[in-house]
């Protein structure tokens, strides 16, 4: 292999990753039925429901990134026709959006300008308007950087018979998510963001409403990778193969999900909360515009366009080259004038933080 870079990650993901998770993947490889494993693949739903908060049964990670949970969220629950309203307000909730036509949905997209979030007023209409089967949500929309508010849109779906689709790739782990406590049928995440794992799992957990929905289909998923109804078989207790286990990145997300736990939730969410919060007020202080609506504002993920007279692209690329510093460019409507920038797990550190100030200062100034 190529001796490759060592970099400090500060984009929209992945993000730094600690030592003893890489330490884990180093791990020689055994059997995906090997009863060790198994009892790994136990460890793993069990913390993983305590991390989503919920009770749900069936909790797991899918082989595969974030995306990879996104789809198996919207094959399993969706069928040719099915009506599915879709909150958009970014990129990733134009992907939900396009999943979901190819599902053969129906799809009423509700959609918001970019940085503020979907209004529950406007999901409620949605809503009246007629039977939906689910209702599908972005809580941190990384392409903005704006904090969707999940209870009250949950709870009126619920109300009128509609799952809860919740993506929560950006937000699990770096600010509060509650399955359970907010009625989410359907939650999933990915590895690389404030979980601090290298990228290929996508984390997910269905309610018991959902499974129901999956196992009443009129026919069957599609995606025979993707049905949640075969892979449960594995993960649960029959232990049936499916397909084989990508054994090195379930050792990382079991490490991954040991050091998340062993910090605590809170005292996670209030890291991210407080450095996330330096890091916007010294953005701001250096003239960038934050682009996310004030009070929706992420603390992982901050998009903020570069100050007048800075050529964006060229600043990224002297933060890569001469600090070995990666951010993220804008997406969509905000590609070419704006960054991306995470604190994610392992890089929402208070020395990472300060040497990334010091070097946005030294490119922008
Ligand atoms: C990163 C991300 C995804 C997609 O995850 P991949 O791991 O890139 O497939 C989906 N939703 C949101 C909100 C994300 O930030």
């Amino acid at each position: 292999m190529p001796d490759m870079p060592v970099r400090m990650l500060f984009g929209p993901g992945p993000s730094d990753v600690a030592p003893s998770v890489l330490e884990a993947m180093a791990r020689p490889i055994m059997g995906h039925l090997d009863p060790a494993f198994v009892e790994l693949l136990d460890d793993v739903a069990r913390m993983l429901r305590e991390i989503f908060r919920t009770a749900n049964e069936v909790t797991f990670a899918v082989s595969g990134t974030g995306s990879a949970g996104m789809e198996m969220a919207l094959v399993n629950l969706l069928e040719p026709g099915d009506r599915a309203i879709v909150c958009v307000a970014g990129v990733f909730g134009q992907r939900l959006a396009e999943i979901a036509r190819r599902c053969g949905a129906q799809v009423d997209e509700v959609v918001a300008e970019w940085g503020s979030p979907v209004p529950d007023a406007a999901v409620r209409e949605a809503l009246d308007r007629g039977p939906a089967k689910i209702v599908a949500l972005v809580h941190a929309e990384t392409s903005t950087g704006m904090r969707q508010p999940v209870e009250r849109i949950a709870r009126d779906a619920r109300e009128h018979g509609a799952l809860v689709v919740l993506d929560a790739v950006t937000s699990l782990a770096g600010i509060p998510v509650s399955v359970d406590e907010w009625g989410v049928d359907v939650c999933y995440s990915g590895t690389q963001k404030c979980l601090s794992v290298p990228p290929g799992l996508s984390p997910i957990t269905f309610s018991t409403r959902a499974m129901d929905a999956a196992r009443a289909r009129r026919e069957p998923v599609r995606s025979w990778y993707l049905d949640v109804t075969l892979i449960t078989r594995y993960w649960g207790a029959d232990r049936v193969y499916h397909h084989t286990a990508p054994i090195s990145m379930l050792y990382a997300l079991h490490e991954g999900l040991r050091l998340v736990l062993d910090e605590g939730l809170e005292a996670r969410w209030e890291r991210h909360e407080r450095l996330g919060g330096e890091l916007q007020a010294a953005l701001v202080e250096m003239g960038f515009d934050l682009l996310a609506e004030e009070g929706f504002r992420l603390p992982q993920l901050t998009a903020a366009a570069v100050p007048s007279g800075v050529d964006e692209r060229a600043a990224r690329g002297r933060l890569l080259d001469e600090y070995g510093i990666e951010v993220g460019g804008g997406l969509g409507v905000f590609a070419g004038r704006a960054w991306r920038i995470g604190l994610m797990g392992e890089s929402c550190r208070e020395d990472k933080l300060e040497r990334l100030l010091a070097a946005i200062l030294a490119v922008t100034q």
